[in-house]
């Protein structure tokens, strides 16, 4: 039982997002990166199915060097071996395409249901669009058995289940799991475990970025006196005209 897990790297999210002059780039200067928290309900997910099943946790990421350490927390959590795709992950497209280069051999491949920066909720559709395999996304539980994957999703006021044959691609919803935290031990065997740095492909980026533009800052609170129902409602119809 093999099990594959995509993992993108985003700023924390306590971090203060500024762009630099021409709006087209994030400053990364000062910003602590994290593992996506999507992603690591996936590693989670991945380790326990892998655990129950005599299989084996591969992670992959398409990034640069200085995203290494994410990766080391990856393996610290579990994690056999890690694959980095040298390569600045351009768009969902890009990094799909990236993943699929590496993801043929295995029987159960996941992602986070979107990353928490740019929020695409692309690559899990488009990855097992490029492998020619099911996918199924958002997810909060996952049965492996003999073979087959059966998966549980929320839908809009009720539950769905969902069965399909490996390999298959699938993306982690909260309440998948909980995130598993580092021991002291996967943290020293982290430093030894394989990460394997390939090349990117050479596939041409699919889009480009223009500009990026910050929502407008929240204007301030105004307090109305408890009694005064009168200036409520005068302004929630004639300032904010929501009634
Ligand atoms: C100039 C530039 C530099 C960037 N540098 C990085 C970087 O160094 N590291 C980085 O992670 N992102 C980087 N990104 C962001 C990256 O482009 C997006 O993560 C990518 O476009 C995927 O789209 P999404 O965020 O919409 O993915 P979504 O579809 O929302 O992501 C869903 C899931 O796909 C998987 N996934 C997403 N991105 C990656 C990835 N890079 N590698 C492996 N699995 C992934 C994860 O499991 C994630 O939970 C960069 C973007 C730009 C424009």
């Amino acid at each position: 039982m093999k099990v594959l897990v995509c993992m993108s790297v985003v700023p924390d999210t306590t971090t203060k997002i500024q762009f630099n002059s021409d709006k087209t780039e994030l400053q990364k200067d000062g910003v602590q990166f994290i593992i996506n928290p999507y992603d690591e309900l996936a590693i989670t997910k991945g380790l326990e199915i892998a655990e129950a099943n005599n299989g084996t946790v591969t992670v992959i990421h398409v990034g640069p060097a200085e995203n290494d350490p994410s990766i080391r927390k990856a393996l610290s959590m579990g994690v056999n071996e890690a694959i980095r795709v040298n390569s600045i992950a351009y768009d969902a497209q890009f990094v799909a395409h990236e993943i699929a280069q590496h993801a043929t051999e295995y029987d159960l491949i996941l992602t986070g249901r979107e990353s928490i920066d740019f929020n695409g909720g692309a690559v899990c559709g488009l990855l097992a669009a490029e492998l020619g395999i099911p996918s199924v996304n958002v997810v909060t539980e996952i049965q492996y058995a003999d073979g087959n994957c059966t998966m549980t999703r929320d839908i809009d006021g009720g539950r769905e289940t969902v069965s399909c044959p490996t390999p298959c691609v699938a993306s982690a919803q909260k309440d998948l799991c909980e995130p598993r935290i580092p021991n002291m031990r996967g943290i020293m065997a982290a430093r030894t475990k394989p990460l394997n740095v390939v090349a990117a492909s050479g596939a041409a980026e699919y889009s480009n970025i223009s500009s990026f533009e910050s929502p407008a800052p929240k204007s301030g609170v105004k307090m109305i006196d408890a009694d005064n129902a009168e200036e409520l409602i005068n302004i929630l119809k004639n300032d904010l005209k929501v009634i």
